[in-house]
This record gives C-alpha cells, sequence and structure tokens, in this order.
C-alpha cells in the first residue's frame, strides 16, 4: 500500500513533468473508483494548465488555472499506480486496470488500480480545507506545526499505546506501520508505552525520528524514478534500511538483543527491549 513517502515520490516526479503544461483530453473508463468519480466537472478542466502538483497526507492535488483554482485530488488507495507516458505520438493501448487517463499534449498520464480503493475528485482551492477526505487531518510531519511541543500537548491524559498514537493521523499524517515502529525504536521508546506517559525528551526524539525515517524513505523512493512515475507495491527498497521491522527474533543492530514483535492496535509492531525501555 502506498504510503507517504511513496506519494511524495510520485508527487516530485509528476510535477516537474505536468506544470505548465495544458490538459487537452481526458477519457474514463468508469465513473467510480472506491467512490462515484466527478467525470463531467473533471472532463469540463479541459483547456486549462496545470500550476502545481502539491501532497496533502497520501493525496496528490494536481491544480489548474482558472479563477476557482480547481484542484484535482488523487488517491493511490491500496494498490493505486500512476504512469506518465511522455513523446507519445498516437493513443497508447490501455493496460489492464487502468481507469482514466489524461492528455498534456504528447503526455499521458494514466491511472492504474487493480484493486480500486483509489480515489479521484476536484475541489475549488476555497473548498479545501472542508474536503471531507482532508477536514479531520492532522499536520504534516515535516510542516513547523508538528513540533515536539505539539506531540507532547496532544499526549497528555491518552492511555493508547504511543505507536497506535502516531499512527492516527487526526494527529500526524502519513506515519503509517512500518514508519511508527521504525520512529519508536529510533526515539527509544517501546511502542505501546501509553501516550500520556511521554516526557517532552520523548517527544523531541519521535518528532525527529518520524521525520528521520520519512525522509530516508523519500530519499530512497526517489532512486526508484526513471522514465515512468509509479509506485511498486511492495516496499523492498526500503526494506534494508528497517532496524526493526520485519525483523523479529534477529538481533538488534545497536545491542545484540532479540527483536521482539507484539501485535499493538491489530497491526504487528516490532521493538528492541533493551533500546527501547
Ligand atoms: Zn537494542
Amino acid at each position: 500500500m502506498p504510503e507517504l513517502p511513496e506519494v511524495e515520490t510520485v508527487r516530485s516526479g509528476l510535477a516537474p513533468r505536468l506544470v505548465g503544461r495544458r490538459l487537452d483530453s481526458v477519457t474514463f473508463r468508469r465513473e467510480d473508483l472506491r467512490w462515484p468519480i466527478p467525470c463531467d466537472a473533471i472532463a469540463g478542466l479541459a483547456g486549462s494548465d496545470v500550476e502545481e502538483v502539491s501532497r496533502r497526507s497520501k493525496y496528490v492535488l494536481v491544480r489548474f488555472s482558472g479563477p476557482s483554482r480547481p484542484h484535482l485530488l488523487i488517491h493511490l488507495g491500496m494498490s493505486g499506480r500512476l504512469f506518465l507516458d511522455e513523446d507519445v505520438r498516437e493513443d497508447p493501448e490501455w493496460r489492464l486496470h487502468e481507469h482514466w487517463r489524461m492528455g498534456f499534449g504528447d503526455r499521458v498520464l494514466r491511472y492504474v488500480d487493480p484493486r480500486r480503493f483509489g480515489a479521484l475528485d476536484l475541489c475549488e482551492e476555497a473548498d479545501l480545507g472542508e474536503h471531507p477526505l482532508l477536514a479531520h487531518l492532522g499536520p504534516e510531519p515535516f510542516a513547523d506545526a508538528f513540533s515536539a511541543e505539539y506531540l507532547f500537548e496532544r499526549s497528555r491524559g491518552r492511555k493508547v499505546a504511543t505507536k497506535v498514537f502516531l499512527m492516527d493521523a487526526k494527529i500526524v499524517v502519513g506515519v503509517g506501520n512500518i514508519y511508527a515502529s521504525e520512529a519508536c525504536f529510533h526515539a527509544g521508546v517501546r511502542p505501546s508505552r501509553p501516550a500520556g506517559r511521554l516526557r517532552r525528551m520523548d517527544c523531541e526524539r519521535l518528532a525527529e525520528s518520524i521525520r528521520g525515517v520519512l525522509a530516508a524513505a523519500i530519499a530512497a523512493g526517489g532512486t526508484t524514478l526513471r522514465d515512468y512515475v509509479g509506485v511498486t507495491e511492495d516496499t523492498g527498497y526500503f526494506q534494508r534500511e528497517l532496524r526493526v521491522y520485519g525483523r523479529a527474533d534477529e538481533p538488534c543492530g545497536v545491542c545484540g538483543t532479540p527483536i521482539r514483535s507484539a501485535v499493538l492496535g491489530q497491526r504487528s509492531t516490532f521493538h528492541c527491549p533493551t533500546c527501547q525501555p
């Protein structure tokens, strides 16, 4: 499942290839993915230019020209991939599970999603903050609003396990299961510790570790980008850098104690009992 680093990789691959280009055709092969697609409204963007490609949580936002500054919201769901064909002379054949495509001169953006949990929507800039998919989201991990002080304040009185707390998108977006385990390891915090018992120092380390593991994953994802924009179904490229995730019974790289696995909030969790008291 694409996580924040994969989506950021997609965003950074698309931005230089789409910004300044004019949308000249939109074709849908179905009218819904996870939810209905506003096909007519999106087709009405034809003739507008792409002004910016940004990201909010795991949504890629493509801003078009026009007085209302319309944003296309793209979510990859569980298995979605975006491909950008360049130097296209004639319409490429449709791939298996390709659901929509958009033409930008000699470039074609194509969306392929076997499981169809992805989403495509359109929203004017003024309404983005209230969009039902975005309204409840906490700060971005790289934003100034996400700080040690913020984590400390939000965790007061909370009995929920630290790892479950960090994976709550209302607290901070983009900290998936793998990254939450890794961040707890780097911060020296046991994932099961009640969030309300985090000290200021722990929050400082956690905020720093979350940014660190996500930045490393984004850097690794960036290296897989070649002539297409896409994400793979697994996170293999990041696997070698994982310190605890998926390493049950292997010796901890710092102290040699066997890594332990447990289930927290129905998700598998890994920690070093010595390094993470
Ligand atoms: Zn250890």
